[in-house]
């Protein structure tokens, strides 16, 4: 169970990657006015809720999603500043926290062919390419790094297909761009929000279907 110490937190940590810092349990602990003993308390209950994921050693934030404190394939340009998602969609979705105009630079994950996607007036200007996720909506946490790996951008179904064989990948369930795009906006609409709370997985399951990801591979409960 997640405290309003938590939440506020939690709204902490988002503030500071939108200044385009990485929060630290040491940044966090003076914003909000606790001791860094509390932070690291709560960001182990915020671990436990899948808010955020911590490093094993330091026990300091790796990612709080849609955001990585490391550089990865899906970099998001918004506002001065310049943010890692941690997977193709986490890249729509700091598009979307930002609120702004935005673009998301990244690379076929076949090919390495360049894939850029422009946000303007909250809306996807470019809507080229398909989305690829390997690992099905149940499985997404069994190994998360793994999930976020796989859900990649492609430049057409055939980049899937010829990906999927050089790196034994299974093949999962390819989404339209539009379709993600409209998924992300709702997804993450009111995360930069300190009113936030975890919504309960039938919400989640709701949103899914609303965007047409239905079928087995997207149920939350296997
Ligand atoms: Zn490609």
């Amino acid at each position: 169970m997640l405290t309003e110490t938590d939440y506020r937190v939690r709204f902490a940590i988002y503030q500071t990657f939108a200044e385009g810092v990485n929060p630290s349990s040491a940044i966090i602990a003076p914003k909000v006015r606790i001791p860094q003993k509390a932070v690291y308390e709560s960001f182990e209950r915020l671990k436990t809720s899948k808010v955020i994921v911590l490093d094993p050693h330091t026990k300091e934030i790796k990612v709080a999603m849609p955001f990585s404190t490391v550089e990865t394939p899906f970099r998001v340009l918004a506002g001065e500043h310049t943010y890692y998602g941690c997977s193709a969609w986490d890249a729509f979705g700091i598009a979307v926290m930002m609120g702004g105009d935005a673009m998301v630079q990244t690379t076929c994950a076949d090919c390495e062919g360049p894939i850029v996607y422009r946000v303007e007036q909250k809306q996807l200007a470019d809507a080229h390419g398909v989305a690829h996720f390997a690992v099905p909506a149940a499985h997404w946490w069994d190994n998360i790094a793994y999930t976020w790996e796989t859900i990649r951008f492609f430049r057409s179904d055939d980049h899937v297909m010829e990906w999927s064989a050089q790196t034994e990948t299974p093949i999962g369930e390819v989404a339209a761009i539009a379709r993600l795009w409209q998924l992300s906006r709702h997804w993450y609409d009111n995360r930069m929000s300190p009113d936030w709370r975890k919504p309960p997985r039938e919400s989640l399951q709701e949103m899914l279907r609303d965007h047409g990801f239905t079928g087995s591979f997207w149920s939350l409960t296997g």
